[in-house]
C-alpha cells in the first residue's frame, strides 16, 4: 500500500499533484511520500512488537538523509554495508548502538571508524576478517561484539544477482564451517561473540526460504549454547520482496508469524535489516517525454530518465510499473520501449510494454522507485544525478537538490605536469 494516487485524474504524492513537484524542482526528481514511509515501518514493526527485536534497515537499498532520518524518528536502526554508510547515519542521527555492519569486505578504516562509534556488532563474513578485527580491537582497546554471517545454504529462487545464500555465493560462512570458526574465535581476546546471522537474498515472494534458514540458525544456536558461548542476538537479514507487477509478497505479519512459530522460545534479541520493504514503493521516479519515434519494428517513448538515474532494468531486467501522470488510458495496440538519453543499448526503463500514447512534455511516474534505485544512481554520460523530494500530506520539499554540473567536476584536477 502506498500513497500515489490519481486525484481528479492527475498522478499525486498524497495530496501534491506530481505537476507541481516537476515545475518546482524539474525531472527526473525521485519523489518520496513521508506517510508511506512511516506505514511501511510501522507494518514491519508492529507485528514484532511481542519480543525483543530491533529493525536495522537496510542503508543500501534507499541512503538518502531525510529518509533516515525519518526512520531515525520511528525507532529504526541500521544495516551499513560500509564506512560511508555509516557517515551518513550518523549525520541522519542514528544512534551507533543501533547499528549492524555486513559485508564481505570491510577495510581497516571501516573497521577502526565502527569501532569508535561502538556500533551494536560487526556481522563478520571470513576469517581474515575475524582476526582483523580483533586486532584493531586491541590497539583501541575496545572488545568488538561479532556475529557470524552464516550461508545457511537455502535457495531464496529469486533473481541470481540479488540471491546470497547459496553455497557459490561470495557472502556468509558455510555453515559447516562456522563451528569451528565460533571456537576458534574464543583465542582472539579483543572479540565478544555475541549473535548468529543470515541474509539470504533479495525481492523474496515466499516466506519458505526464511523459515528454511531460521530453522538452521536456530539448530546451530542450540549447539553453541552447549558449547557455553552466550548468543544473545539473531539477525535474519532482510529480503522481503515488494509488488513491482504481480508478484505477491507475504505480508509483514504474515512473516512475523511464521518466524516466531519456529523461535518462539529462543531467548534471543531478533534483528531484522529490510530495506526494500520498506522503501520500495515509498518512492517515484518522475520523468518527463523528451520524444517518441517510430521505427518499422518498434515504438520508442524517449524520456529524460536513464540508467544513470535508475539502473534496476538493465542490471537485473527489473519491472517497474510506469504511469502516465494524466490519466489517459492505455491503447492495446501501441506498445513501446521506454528508453533514456543513455548512449548504451541497454538504456530501458521498460521493454515492449503496453502505453498510453504519450507525447514531448507528458510526465510520467516509473512506480516502486524507492530502494536500489536513487543509492544505485551515477553520473554515466556526465550526468548530474536527480534531486530528491519528500511529500508530507500537502507539502513538499527538496531533499537533495539535483547536481549541477560544477558538481561533476568538484573533485578533479589536471595534472600540472601539463597534457
Ligand atoms: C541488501 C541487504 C539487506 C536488505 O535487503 P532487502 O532485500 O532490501 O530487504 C539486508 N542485509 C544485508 C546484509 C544486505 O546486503
Amino acid at each position: 500500500m502506498h500513497h500515489f494516487e490519481y486525484q481528479k485524474g492527475i498522478l499525486s504524492a498524497e495530496n501534491v499533484p506530481l505537476p507541481q513537484i516537476a515545475q518546482a524542482a524539474g525531472t527526473p526528481t525521485y519523489i518520496y511520500s513521508r506517510a508511506t514511509l512511516i506505514r511501511h515501518f510501522r507494518a514491519f514493526d508492529a507485528p514484532l512488537l511481542g519480543i525483543p527485536h530491533l529493525v536495522c534497515c537496510s542503508v543500501k537499498a534507499c541512503d538518502s538523509l531525510a529518509v533516515l532520518n525519518l526512520l531515525v524518528g520511528q525507532g529504526a536502526g541500521f544495516d551499513i554495508v560500509s564506512g560511508g554508510e555509516l557517515f551518513r547515519c550518523l549525520a541522519a542521527g542514528a544512534d551507533p548502538k543501533k547499528i549492524v555492519y555486513s559485508g564481505v569486505g570491510k577495510t581497516p578504516a571501516e573497521i577502526q571508524a565502527a569501532l569508535e562509534q561502538d556500533i551494536l556488532m560487526f556481522n563478520v563474513e571470513s576469517e581474515q576478517e575475524l582476526k582483523k578485527i580483533n586486532e584493531i580491537a586491541g590497539t583501541l582497546g575496545k572488545k568488538a561484539r561479532i556475529s557470524f554471517r552464516i550461508n545457511p545454504e537455502v535457495d531464496p529462487r529469486t533473481h541470481p544477482y540479488i540471491s546470497t545464500g547459496l553455497r557459490e555465493n561470495k557472502f556468509g560462512i558455510e555453515i559447516s564451517r562456522s563451528r569451528d570458526l565460533y571456537q576458534k574465535s574464543r583465542r582472539l581476546p579483543n572479540l565478544e561473540v555475541v549473535g548468529v546471522d543470515c541474509h539470504i537474498g533479495s525481492q523474496l515472494t515466499s516466506t519458505a526460504p526464511l523459515v528454511e534458514a531460521l530453522t538452521k540458525l536456530v539448530e546451530l544456536i542450540a549447539h553453541l549454547r552447549a558449547l557455553d558461548f552466550t548468543i544473545r542476538y539473531l539477525d535474519l537479514g532482510g529480503g522481503l520482496g515488494i509488488t513491482y507487477h504481480r508478484e505477491t509478497p507475504p505480508l509483514p505479519d504474515e512473516y512475523a508469524r511464521e518466524l516466531l512459530a519456529v523461535a518462539q522460545d529462543l531467548d534471543c534479541t531478533f534483528i531484522f535489516e529490510p530495506g526494500r520493504v520498506i522503501v520500495g514503493n515509498a518512492a517515484v521516479l518522475l520523468t518527463r517525454v523528451l520524444y517518441t519515434k517510430e521505427t518499422d519494428t518498434k515504438n520508442f517513448i524517449i524520456v529524460d530518465a536513464g540508467m544513470n538515474d535508475c539502473i534496476r532494468p538493465s542490471f537485473y531486467g527489473a519491472y517497474h510499473q510506469i504511469w502516465p501522470v494524466a490519466q489517459i488510458p492505455v491503447e492495446r495496440d501501441y506498445v513501446a520501449d521506454v528508453v533514456g538519453p543513455i548512449c548504451e543499448s541497454a538504456d530501458y526503463l521498460a521493454k515492449d510494454r503496453p502505453m498510453p500514447r504519450v507525447k514531448p512534455g507528458d510526465l510520467l511516474a516509473l512506480m516502486s522507485a524507492g530502494a536500489y534505485c536513487m543509492s544505485m544512481a551515477s553520473n554515466y554520460n556526465a550526468r548530474p544525478r536527480p534531486a530528491e523530494v519528500m511529500v508530507s500530506g500537502s507539502r513538499f520539499e527538496v531533499i537533495r537538490r539535483r547536481e549541477t554540473f560544477e558538481d561533476l567536476i568538484r573533485a578533479e584536477t589536471i595534472p600540472r605536469f601539463g597534457s
